[in-house]
């Protein structure tokens, strides 16, 4: 029977789809008696989904618990705003309060992280019963031809038609925060699907899959990529409790449980190809010299994404594991949008074709604000303007697979879409020799140097070529002297342009005020 399946291994135990469904039903039925006590006492009556359109925020271990608060949200009507156990209080509490949660969940493990949140913003902290998620094993249901999803569909849909369960909002994740403040990205089940749908297609999703987890659990790269498609397709996740490269290394070498799927960000490959350097050079390695023995036909798949993954760090992965990433471009805003082959050349430095069901296109924007178009893609078909080929521009996308709109923030929801319904990423991207690059974010990655664009990304794929650079940050000179250079040489006779332009902290003058050259000259050739 599929419902009896296993879903997810964690360090508690196995459990399968039934076992899953039953503890989000159970806790589903705890927060709805709770509301009602909550909210409803006054009127007197009792409600079947109290917690209709409610945000429900938690704070959970990655392991059931997530899952079962995950479902038990939805089963009850409610938008599920997952917290980041990492998260300082502080921050924790923004997303509470911008989400406007009216319930905090949580595990145990947290509480003391949480009871001050739920004070301070006058909010009802539910802690989850440690044995609704760590014991089994009741079955309920006898329906072997249906799966999980379809069950929890059944819930979800109820009395909805499919337009309206398309559009009914299932999420709240907040975006990584790398350019402001983390912006609450709403997410509807037709989201989703076609996210889930797209990588099924583009990636060859398949109910005997099983994968290994790694990764927080709350962006869309650990939420949906690697929790909720594996166990739409019936598939098995098995959840690390946190990233820690010897646990990594030992999961992906043994038998028990069995993995043949990985995704991870470019960071965790590089942490594990480090710990392999370390341990292997120690006098008991737990690893065997070339792990590709048996990693390369154990695995299936092993994809990066959320960042641009350094070429050296692929090089050196696949020498170590026999498996060529599959870099693939994403955002919480919009899911998976573009990928390289799952068969096929897997170009280093580029991020391949849209996904099925996704369009892309790079535009160029003009002075008034129309934009003009560089190039237009699906997963099967490129239209490139000529001349434009190889030319960057701002990428936008459309789709079933882009968000719905952010949190609260309606003029920062019209400003990111275009008028005719394009989503307007922020990254600058180009199209060449058959693939998608991503030069970088607009607004810190692309370096305006000497009447050059310059990515950020390239010039860090370079540095980290050097043996002894581990990791690197490239960022723009607000005001660059190749910019004033090539201004001098416009303005000035050939002669007269400075040879040397430099930036100080301070000019080195006098107690009159007056520059004291010497200085400077000693301070500069010294
Ligand atoms: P914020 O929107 O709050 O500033 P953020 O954009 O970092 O934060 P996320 O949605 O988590 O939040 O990250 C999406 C971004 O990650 C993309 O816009 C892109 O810049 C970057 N990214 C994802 N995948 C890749 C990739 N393969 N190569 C280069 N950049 C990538
Ligand atoms: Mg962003």
């Amino acid at each position: 029977k599929f419902v009896e399946n296993t879903a997810l291994i964690t360090q508690h135990g196995k459990y399968s789809y039934s076992d899953l469904l039953l503890y989000s039903a159970n806790f589903a039925q705890k927060l709805n008696t709770l509301s009602n006590k909550a909210f409803n006492k006054v009127k007197g009556h009792v409600k079947e989904f109290p917690l209709e359109g409610e945000r429900i925020a938690f704070l959970c271990e990655n392991d059931m618990s997530y899952k079962v608060a995950q479902w038990a949200t939805w089963m009850c009507k409610a938008i599920a705003v997952p917290l980041c156990k990492s998260h300082p209080i502080s921050e924790l509490e923004y997303f509470v309060q911008d989400s406007g949660a009216c319930f905090i969940v949580g595990t145990e493990d947290f509480k003391s992280k949480l009871e001050p949140i739920a004070s301070s913003l006058n909010l009802p902290l539910v802690l989850m019963p440690e044995d609704a998620y760590t014991n089994s094993s009741a079955v309920i249901g006898d329906d072997d031809d249906a799966w999980m999803n379809s069950e929890v569909r059944k819930h979800l849909r109820d009395g909805l038609n499919a337009d309206e369960y398309k559009k009914k909002r299932a999420m709240i994740i907040y975006t990584s925060g790398t350019t402001g403040k983390p912006k609450g990205v709403v997410t509807t089940f037709g989201n989703i699907d076609a996210q889930m749908q797209g990588m099924i297609k583009a990636w060859g999703w398949r109910a005997d899959d099983s994968i290994l987890h790694v990764l927080p659990l709350h962006h869309v790269h650990g939420v949906v990529n690697v929790l909720m498609t594996p166990l739409y397709c019936g598939a098995q996740c098995v959840m690390l409790p946190q990233f820690n490269p010897k646990l990594v290394w030992e999961s992906l070498i043994s038998d028990e449980p069995r993995v043949n799927v990985f995704m991870a960000v470019p960071t965790v490959y590089s942490k594990l190809i480090q710990e392999y350097d370390k341990q292997i050079a120690s006098s008991t390695p737990y690893l065997p010299a070339e792990p590709g023995q048996v990693l390369k036909e154990k695995f299936r798949l092993m994809v990066s994404g959320s960042a641009a993954l350094p070429q050296p760090v692929m090089e050196r992965w696949a020498e170590l594991s026999g498996h060529t990433l599959l870099e693939r471009y994403g955002m919480t805003e919009i899911g998976m949008a573009l990928t390289n082959p799952l068969h096929g050349h897997r170009v280093p430095g580029a991020v391949g074709m849209p996904f099925p069901g996704v369009s892309a296109r790079v535009v160029e924007w003009t002075e008034s604000g129309d934009n003009t178009t560089l190039v237009t893609a699906t997963s099967n078909n490129v239209t490139v303007t000529p001349g434009k080929e190889g030319v960057s521009g701002e990428l936008l996308i459309k789709g079933d697979n882009v968000f719905q709109e952010y949190w609260n923030k309606p003029e920062a929801t019209a400003e990111s879409f275009t008028p005719d319904g394009w989503f307007k990423t922020g990254d600058t991207a180009l199209y060449s020799d058959g693939v998608f690059r991503i030069v970088g974010r607009t607004s810190v990655d692309v370096i305006k140097s000497g009447g050059y664009k310059i990515s950020a990304l390239d010039i860090e794929r370079h540095l980290l070529a050097h043996p002894d650079i581990l990791d690197v940050a490239v960022i723009g000179d607000p005001m660059t002297l190749d910019d004033l250079r090539g201004w001098a040489q416009e303005k000035m006779a050939p002669y007269h342009v400075p040879r040397l332009v430099t930036c100080l902290q301070e000019m080195p003058r006098n107690a009159m005020g007056k520059v004291n050259k010497k200085q400077l000259a000693k301070d500069l050739f010294p």
